[in-house]
């Protein structure tokens, strides 16, 4: 753990084994922090929050930019870690290490832009819009894209001038706690980024309860992010919960037909479709739909399921081997109840390697019966569900039927479907031609069950902060 700038073992002295989900080995014992650890994390981020808070934005902006770049010097150290602890391929966790560079950078550029507002109002009062710190705040982030996460969230609220406490993932809590020994070697002072590793039923729980901590970020799951927003409302802390997601991705026949394959097989399959925005629901017209299944089954048995440090592996495990299990599962359901035809993959790979690691073979399950969990469900894994649709219209409802609301994209050449699918998605984050892509510069969040507020953007300044008006007459 890091509490005030100091590595520490849990108090009571407990570990958590951190495993290789390619091998089952042990690759790290972390400490199993408690509430007691909890505690003097969230001590050390109230004794550092006045100092920071007060501290120029630009200053503060300075230490992200140093830290940005340390990040860049080790990142090939850093990708490896991240393929070891959550499975992705190593050119996967390059992307995001450098992609949480990217976030740093960003929010260290946007530290002098970083002002007060002030307004002359009727009857000689002058007012003033002020961007105070919120003080100390809470991050709990998961494990499938451990380091981005943490930058979305460590990045803003830093810069804001709050000081934080971070929960990771149990199953990827080493990338976080190396990027948070970057912060500090960048010239964060003690206290202002604390890391407690522990499971959520405490640590996270504990977390969100204590009265000091005035701001919750959280990332994970519908179910977690409900109990998360339950938790807080007690003490009406301020929260930002960025949740589940079943996207859906809608294929026009007049669209680029390589590019809307090669989309799919990326959105679904880049980090073995453990993304929250990962395509989770392919709607295909139908008038093309049985040329793109032969082009999306065929691209899809090109992808390479191995351990994600070898090169030439384009598709890692799944996290654990539970997880790999629940989406074994999920196939044998559909197969059983006739809810689809399974026309690639749908099974465990062979060989005496897939045994020990949690992979699953890339799977395209084509008619699907509108009443299957890989409809209704998050799916958390390399599954990809394709339905036909004949009208825009129906493709539309198709999509928005769902509890879920974080992404959506439609793939097209024609401008007035674009407008239309713009308007009617939805979504958070609407894609034309592409999927996935979440670039810092723009608000990040869902809409229904998929979350609350945005990460992200310039409008990410105003969620870290508490907006204060004072007026002034002289
Ligand atoms: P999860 O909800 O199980 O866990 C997320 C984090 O919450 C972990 O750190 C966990 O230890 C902690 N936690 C667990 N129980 C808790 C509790 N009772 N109180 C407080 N904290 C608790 O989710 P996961 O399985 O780690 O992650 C996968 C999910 O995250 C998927 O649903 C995915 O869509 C979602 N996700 C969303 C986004 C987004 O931006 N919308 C991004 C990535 C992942």
């Amino acid at each position: 753990m890091l509490i005030a700038g100091e590595r520490r073992e849990a108090s009571s002295g407990r570990t958590l084994d951190v495993k290789n989900p390619a091998t089952g080995e042990v690759i790290a014992r972390i400490p199993r922090g408690d509430t007691d650890d909890l505690r003097a994390a969230i001590e050390a981020a109230v004794t550092a929050a006045p100092d920071w808070g007060d501290r120029l934005a630009r200053d503060r902006g300075k230490v992200l930019g140093r830290a940005a770049a340390l990040i860049r010097e080790r990142t090939s150290q850093l990708a490896e870690q991240l393929t070891r602890e959550q499975g992705k391929p190593l050119r996967e966790a390059v992307d995001e290490v450098q992609g949480t560079a990217n976030v740093f950078e960003y929010y260290a550029g946007l530290a002098s832009s970083f002002a007060d507002t002030r307004l002359r109002l009727p009857g000689g009062i002058d007012a003033e819009v002020r961007y105070e710190p919120i003080g100390v705040t809470g991050a709990i982030i998961p494990w499938n894209m451990p380091a981005l996460l943490f930058a979305w969230k460590a990045g803003p609220a830093i810069l804001c001038g709050n000081t934080q406490v971070v929960k990771p993932a149990s199953s990827a809590p080493l990338t976080p706690l190396a990027l948070a020994e970057c912060m500090y070697e960048a010239g964060l002072p003690p206290g202002v980024l604390n890391v407690v590793t522990g499971p959520g039923e405490t640590v996270g729980e504990a977390l969100v309860a204590h009265p000091a901590v005035r701001k919750i970020s959280f990332t994970g799951s519908s179910a977690t992010g409900r109990q998360v927003m339950a938790l807080a409302a007690d003490r009406v802390a301020r929260i930002t919960l960025e949740l589940g997601g079943s996207d859906p991705m809608i294929v026009c026949a007049d669209a680029d037909l390589d590019r809307a394959v090669a989309g799919a097989v990326a959105g679904r399959y880049y980090n073995c479709g453990q993304v929250c925005t990962a395509v989770k629901r392919l709607f295909v017209q139908e008038r093309i739909a049985d040329e793109f299944i032969r082009r999306l089954t065929t691209s899809v048995g090109r992808l390479r399921v191995g351990n994600g440090l070898d090169t030439g592996t384009t598709m890692g495990p799944l996290n654990t081997m539970a997880a790999r299990d629940q989406i074994d599962a999920m196939i044998d359901r559909v197969r059983e109840r006739d809810e689809g035809t399974v026309a690639a993959g749908g099974e465990v790979p062979g060989g005496s390697a897939a045994r020990e690691g949690a992979f699953f073979a890339p799977t395209v399950v084509t008619d699907v019966a509108p009443e299957s969990a890989l409809l209704t469900e998050e799916v958390f894994g390399p599954v990809l569900p394709v339905v036909r649709f004949s009208t825009l219209d129906e493709a539309i409802r198709l999509a928005n039927d769902s509890r879920f609301g974080l992404g959506a994209s439609v793939w097209t050449r024609d401008p007035g479907t674009v407008r239309e699918a713009a308007r009617r998605l939805q979504a958070g984050i609407v894609w034309v031609n592409l999927h996935l892509k979440v670039p810092p510069e723009v608000p990040f969040g869902g809409v229904k069950e998929s979350g609350l507020g945005r990460e992200n953007g310039v409008q990410a300044l105003q969620a870290w902060s508490e907006e204060k008006t004072v007026l002034l007459r002289a």
